[in-house]
């Protein structure tokens, strides 16, 4: 890589909030005044136009959007019919709402281990089921979805089912079918960082199951049943304002683009850093047959991840230690008692470079020639 290339970048920072919007602002100015006008606030057709393409984007036959992430999962716990006292499986490198939200539905949440792609570990779970369990939680991480088929196979074997964490995973495959529509419900989270992100929380269930689908729709407005005029179980106010589905569903209509331009970046990041024995990357997009990758983040391994992290800084270059660096099972105050050798020691070497779809190619390659620098100086 020429050192000249980037004399002209100084400072990649690792996310730009204010851009959400102003890369778009006539538009979104537009969707905001447009809705305003029609004073279409609450569950109105911007939000089931949204539900619908998200249905069509997903291959699932029933979204449901709600309040957030959290929210979604809680809801499609719940609704499973998880009581108290049942074990949820889920992996400990994931955000704490994934365990959160099976304490707020009842459960016992159980941590388990990841593998070599980050993603929650097979072997694991399987160790971890006992007479209690009665579900598997797999996050979707970084814009990928988990080898399903061995999940399933898990739950088929010992009668559980499956929620999937779908938050960071949205348009994400595996063997061509999307995250979110494996288990009984997947969540899907449109926090403004997250791949499709809006002007504020917001979240969404996917669904194929027509029975959870009438459930999860009662739940987030209240427990009512519109067709009975009746509050027919104990339910939530978590719906997903009109005004962001309308936002959003501008947004999805772009996505393909988006998450094109993603997959371009980290196709960039492994072509200059592959060569960096002190890193381990995340898959490079297309080499993986069995998988579509979205690339929510690109979390890297890294030798010496602290000093790389400050030099980096130096440099003006933004980075992210996932979680604070903390698995959940690691949160001492929260009493889960795991040991996870393996996710605790990949703790130490994960750092998270700047991907977003804006992000421009010389972008990259000045954050690749800081790496480089501070291992080849
Ligand atoms: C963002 C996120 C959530 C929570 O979503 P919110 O919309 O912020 O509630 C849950 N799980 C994972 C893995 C996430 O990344």
């Amino acid at each position: 890589m020429e050192t000249s290339l980037s004399l002209s970048v100084r400072q990649v920072p690792f996310f730009n909030y204010g851009l959400l919007f102003t890369s778009q602002e006539e538009e979104l100015v537009g969707i905001f005044r447009e809705v305003g006008r029609r004073g279409a606030f609450i569950d109105q057709k911007d939000l089931k136009d949204f539900e619908k393409r998200l249905c069509d984007f997903t291959g699932a036959r029933f979204a449901l959007g709600v309040a957030n992430g959290t929210d979604a999962l809680i809801i499609a716990l719940k609704a499973a019919g998880l009581s108290k006292g049942d074990e949820v499986i889920f992996s400990s490198h994931t955000f704490v709402a994934t365990a959160a939200s099976i304490v707020h539905a009842g459960g016992v949440p159980v941590a388990v281990e990841c593998g070599k792609d980050h993603m929650i570990d097979p072997a694991s779970v399987e160790r971890a089921i006992t007479p209690k369990t009665r579900a598997i939680l797999p996050t979707q991480l970084n814009g990928r979805t988990c080898d399903m088929d061995r999940l399933q196979a898990l739950a088929d074997k010992h009668g559980l089912f499956i929620i999937e964490d779908a938050a960071q995973g949205l348009g994400s495959k595996f063997k061509g079918k999307s995250a979110g529509t494996f288990g009984l419900a997947g969540t899907i989270s449109f926090y403004p960082a997250k791949n499709l992100g809006s002007l504020g929380d917001g979240g969404a269930i996917l669904t194929n199951d027509e029975k959870m689908y009438e459930k999860m729709s009662w739940m987030r407005d209240h427990g009512r049943d519109p067709k009975l005029n009746q509050v027919v179980v104990w339910g939530f106010n978590s719906r997903l304002d009109n005004l962001q589905a309308a936002i959003l569903d501008f947004k999805l209509k772009r996505y393909d683009e988006a998450i094109h331009r993603r997959r371009e970046i980290a196709s960039l990041y492994h072509e200059y850093l592959s060569g960096l024995k002190e890193l381990t990357l995340p898959p490079a997009p297309g080499s993986e047959a069995n998988h579509f990758d979205v690339f929510q983040n690109y979390e890297i391994e890294a030798e010496r991840r602290d000093e790389l992290k400050e030099f980096l800084k130096s440099k003006g270059v933004g980075t992210l230690i996932q979680w604070g660096g903390t698995a959940v099972h690691q949160f001492k105050e929260l009493g889960l008692n795991a040991s996870l050798p393996y996710t605790e020691k990949l703790f130490m070497r994960l750092l998270m470079l700047p991907l977003h779809n804006l992000l421009k190619d010389e972008e990259v390659k000045y954050v690749c020639q800081v790496i480089r620098d501070f291992y080849r100086p």
